[in-house]
């Protein structure tokens, strides 16, 4: 562990960071740390609503309380979360970890983030990590920017592919993301996403 790393973690040690601030608007809670966040809520707030709108559109349902928990900085958000630096975000049930938003927002990646992080919290318990990770990036939009030439991994089973989403690497671990969204975008478009949502949450 690196130095900083570990000052990360000890600041964050006690629960919440100190000078953390709390907002709400129906159910969900923004905290955020630093002040800048601040000018980023009502974005967070409008992707959220239509998040919900649009899940419901297609028979999800984000739980009734949702938080979302900004980190100060990359090495915080290392820290608590496990995942590398230079993922936006991280889900466990009802709670999503996010970089500083303030940092998403300058990168244009504060609505898509919103909308990816809504559909795991409203995704069908089991599903298979490429599809879920396929299916919240075709949700969100991101996946309107992948490139359009071949990924390499059309011939990688699936599972094969889920097993790549674990990468550190971060170009692997873009490609890997990429190929798990054709996947999916492709099932999407030829079946609903009613009927791969159904068949995916079947036993
Ligand atoms: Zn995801």
């Amino acid at each position: 562990m690196r130095p900083w790393a570990l000052l990360a973690l000890l600041l964050i040690s006690a629960g919440h960071p100190a000078g953390a601030a709390e907002v709400r608007r129906g159910g969900l809670v923004v905290e955020y740390t630093d002040a800048r966040d601040r000018a980023e809520l009502n974005a967070v707030f409008l992707a959220w609503s239509g998040a919900v709108r649009d899940l419901r559109a297609i028979g999800l349902n984000v739980p009734a309380t949702v938080r979302i928990e900004a980190a100060g900085s990359a090495a915080e958000f290392a820290a608590r979360t496990g995942e590398p630096a230079g993922i936006a975000a991280s889900t466990r049930g009802r709670v999503i970890r996010t970089q500083r938003l303030s940092a998403l927002g300058a990168r244009g990646l504060l609505p898509f983030t919103v909308r990816h992080e809504a559909f795991h919290t409203a995704q069908p318990a089991g599903l298979p990590r490429w599809l879920a990770e396929g299916l919240a990036r075709t949700f969100s939009g991101e996946a309107l920017n992948d490139p359009p030439a071949p990924t390499g991994l059309e011939r990688v089973p699936d599972a094969s592919l889920s097993a790549r989403l674990l990468e550190r690497d971060p170009a692997r671990l873009t490609t890997a993301y990429h190929e798990a969204t054709r996947r999916a975008r492709q099932l999407v478009r030829t079946r609903g996403w009613r009927a791969v949502l159904g068949a995916a949450a079947r036993p």
